[in-house]
């Protein structure tokens, strides 16, 4: 893999300057990770020094100083987003990381009572999860139904394997505007080689039924694809099954490596697979949703007002995003798997409690920016995933797919002129016969 490092030429006023190649000069503000890129012939770092100070168009790298900006659940203005973790699945999928833990218990929480819960703490969005949480339509009918009578309005969104649907179930989808997320990883031999029932049977025909009856009723959808080994021994053919179907898709990148059977080589071939991916078709909404990466492309910045940045932590687990599980237990992240957990209550033992817990993930938002840097490209990284990093490595600050995504957007930097219009952010200028792309116009 190739490192920023590489290209490091120097700090000076708060700027990374980074020779990309004898044509291309990358600038990074430390504390902020705005950035641009500035091509020309021969061109040399005095050159660019002198842009950037004659160009009032790149003010927004100049960031000196900055705040930082706490928030916490219960000041958050932000919406919030709560996850319902059903605890039983009706399919045992080979690479499923919870399948150990399933349950037939029933989701022990009221509706009404969690409806309540979400009312006192302004929940705007809710994710049906699981496990299968079509297994428990009936819970999610009441809990719909009754947060109508009560007048409290949700963005719904839910992730099922879509072995379960019904025309009653697509409709009911419709009628409340749900956002779909369905779970197919591609052709059958793909699809049915990990995506199986108890019995060892393949699922597949029953999630393409779910897709025609999703089509026929007009209901909006994504798939989510799971990566494997065999995703990366076939990904050509998933890929074209996905397009020949007009399938919207994203990518679910596996989580916990080993368990896939690839361990660290499976890091090299999803590598290997984004780079040509995005050669074929650019920085498309399936690269851009990679969990964390987009977060190279929106600085904290307001390019009208460099010198105020104010930074704050990206990560809104337990601030505006928490996960609610059949026990009425509450995590703040369906990730977070071994987190401790506590109970929904509004009493202070509850506030207490939350704000305790939150606290090491609040301090990974100031080794980010902590100017003393381990890493001279760290404020790209605005997103690092504390799940991610805490089960690989234990440390807060190694997200295992940092130095993967700073390939790929280095590989995105090196074509800029090719992939710009792919990302709405970028913009082309030109001064004094260069051509500059900036994060803002
Ligand atoms: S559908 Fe999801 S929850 Fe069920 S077994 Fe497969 S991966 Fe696990």
């Amino acid at each position: 893999m190739v490192n920023f490092a590489n290209f490091f030429v120097e700090e000076k006023d708060n700027i990374y300057y980074y020779a990309l190649s004898k044509t291309e000069f990358l600038l990074v503000n430390k504390f902020t990770g705005a950035w641009a890129v500035i091509l020309g012939r021969s061109i040399t770092f005095d050159k660019v020094q002198e842009l950037v100070t004659a160009f009032d168009k790149l003010n927004y790298l100049k960031t000196k100083s900055f705040e930082i900006k706490r928030e916490n659940f219960f000041n958050t203005k932000k919406g919030k987003s709560l996850t319902i973790i059903f605890p039983n699945c009706n399919l045992r999928c080979k690479y499923c990381y919870i399948k150990n833990s399933f349950s037939t218990n029933n989701f022990k929480v009221s509706p009404l009572k969690l409806l309540l819960f979400c009312k006192e703490f302004n929940f705007n969005k809710i994710t049906f999860h699981g496990g299968e949480p079509l297994l428990y339509f009936d819970w999610i009918k009441k809990f719909v139904g009754l947060a109508e009578e009560l007048n409290i309005s949700f963005d719904y969104v839910i992730q099922t394997n879509a072995t379960l649907f019904t025309p009653e179930i697509v409709e009911f989808f419709k009628e409340h505007n749900f956002s779909v997320g369905i779970s197919l990883d591609g052709p059958r031999f793909v699809h049915d080689a990990n995506r199986v029932f108890p019995d060892g049977s393949g699922s597949f025909d029953k999630v393409m039924r779910a897709v025609k009856l999703l089509k026929d009723h007009h209901v909006p959808f994504e798939v989510l694809v799971t990566m494997t080994d065999l995703f990366f021994e076939h990904s050509k053919e998933i890929i074209t099954f996905l397009k020949k179907n007009n399938l919207n898709y994203s990518f679910n990148v596996p989580f916990l490596t080993k368990n896939f059977g690839g361990g660290e080589d499976l890091l090299s071939h999803l590598e290997t697979f984004l780079i040509e991916y995005t050669d074929h078709y650019g920085f498309d909404s399936a690269i851009m949703n990679l969990h964390g990466f987009s977060s190279f492309f929106t600085p904290n910045v307001d390019p009208n007002n460099p010198d105020k940045a104010v930074l704050s932590d990206n990560c809104g687990a337990g601030i505006n995003s928490l996960a609610v599980y059949s026990d009425g237990s509450l995590s703040f992240c369906p990730l977070l798997l071994t987190y401790p957990k506590l109970h929904f209550s509004s009493n202070t033992n509850f506030k207490r409690e939350l704000l305790e817990l939150r606290k090491p993930l609040d301090d990974r938002l100031l080794t980010l920016i902590n100017p003393s840097y381990t890493h001279p490209f760290l404020p790209l990284h605005k997103n690092l995933c504390p799940a991610r990093a805490l089960i690989y490595s234990k440390n807060f600050n190694d997200d295992y797919l940092v130095p993967l995504y700073e390939n790929l957007f280095l590989h995105f930097l090196k074509n800029i002129g090719h992939f710009y219009e792919d990302v709405h952010f970028v913009h082309k200028l030109s001064f004094q016969g260069l051509t500059i792309y900036a994060l803002f116009k």
